[in-house]
């Protein structure tokens, strides 16, 4: 059990390349941190950091309270588990899983306790003499997982464990993985690129982009008010609609897009640091949930350009005039590509952001 803490950490590589820049985040006791961003952001150098198997360049890795920088890694007492499992072809399940634990001269009983305990937590009380080979991809993620376990580690770090596993398996192992933290009670991070990964795991989540921290914060904080234009543009499926354009009042407050065609009244008591916009060019985001179809005609007419059924839900692909925009709502039938509908825009639920430092406003 432990706590950790990154303290205005950075990592050159080489001198020249900035992976990670002044990043600050700690961990509670036996909390779940969820790393995400997209592919080079900076998410695996940072568990590397933490780790030991990265230098820090600058800045402070504290573990309990201790600066962890020169402490060699396998004095951490971290336990790290690998998209690519790592498994030895060789050995048994049992021999993977009591490796570390035998270099380590543990005593065989300790050893048996341990190994017999992690099987009985991930389900691999009959697979124990079974080679990698003869295990399908879920079983072996669960071997590497025990492997992990049997450490009894301080803390656990996760590198996209899951992204080799197909989807239905992936989404088995993440229920999987938060049932292992909550009877472990274990200090976990946990990267992924996957933000539906990341919003169904996380207590806190842990938005990079370009090595930076953009946000932390749970799930529905990151969903309902992401702080900029990028978190607004990464949470969420399908993405967050955008639109440039600049706000009028003219009696009412209306934001006007860039080219004129769209407009949308709003109630200014929502948004009050709108009001020193006036005029001034902003963007404006609302979700794909935050439209719906109207039976009556409204001032927003779209053409339905295609569609996408989901089942109990569509994802609609619209124009209005030159503006493309990205609906979901709940299923109905007699919708067509090609067709006019009207529609709504929930205007309890707008995002603004500045045009120039993408910024949320409101
Ligand atoms: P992915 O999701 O693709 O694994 P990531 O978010 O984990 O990406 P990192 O692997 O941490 O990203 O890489 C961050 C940046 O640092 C990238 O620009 C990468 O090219 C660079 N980088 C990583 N390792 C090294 C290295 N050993 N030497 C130089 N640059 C590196």
């Amino acid at each position: 059990m432990a706590t950790f803490e990154l303290k205005n950490v950075s990592k050159i590589y080489d001198g020249k390349v900035t992976a990670v820049q002044n990043i600050n985040l700690a961990a509670d006791d036996g909390e779940l941190v969820v790393l995400v961003g997209p592919s080079g952001c900076g998410k695996t150098t940072v568990l590397r950091m933490i780790a030991g198997l990265e230098e820090i360049t600058e800045g402070e890795l504290i573990i309990d309270g201790k600066i962890m920088n020169d402490v060699p890694p396998k004095d951490r007492d971290i336990a790290m588990v690998f998209q690519n499992y790592a498994l030895y072809p060789h050995m048994t399940v049992y021999e993977n899983m009591s490796f570390g634990l035998r270099l380590r001269k543990v005593s065989k009983n300790e050893i048996d306790k341990r190994v017999m305990n992690a099987a009985g937590i991930l389900g691999l009380e009959n697979l124990l003499n079974r080679k990698p080979a003869a295990l399908s991809g879920g079983q072996r993620q669960r071997v590497a997982l025990g492997r992990a376990i049997v450490r009894n580690p301080k803390i656990f770090l996760f590198d996209e464990p899951l992204s080799n596993l197909d989807a239905k398996l992936r989404t088995q192992m993440r229920a999987e993985i938060l049932k292992l933290h909550r009877e472990l009670q274990a200090t976990m991070v946990y990267v992924t690129h996957d933000q539906i990964e990341a919003m169904t795991l996380g207590d806190k989540i842990v938005v990079l982009n370009e090595g930076k921290v953009q946000q932390i914060g749970k799930p529905l904080e990151l969903f309902d008010k992401p702080v900029n234009k990028f978190v607004a543009a990464f949470i969420g499926t399908p993405s967050m609609n955008f639109i440039e354009g600049k706000i009028e009042r003219n009696g009412d407050y209306v934001f006007v897009g860039e080219t004129g065609s769209f407009r949308l009244k709003f109630n200014i008591h929502n948004y009050d640091k709108l009001k020193t916009y006036v005029n001034q060019s902003v963007v404006l985001g609302f979700r794909p949930e935050d439209i719906k179809l109207s039976e009556n005609e409204t001032e927003i007419k779209a053409v339905i350009e295609f569609m996408e059924t989901l089942g109990s839900e569509i994802i609609l692909y619209l124009k209005i005039d030159d503006v493309s925009v990205t609906g979901k709502i709940n299923m109905v039938t007699d919708l067509k590509p090609g067709g006019k509908i009207s529609i709504e825009i929930n205007e309890n639920k707008l995002h603004f952001f500045d045009s120039t430092t993408k910024q949320r406003i409101n």
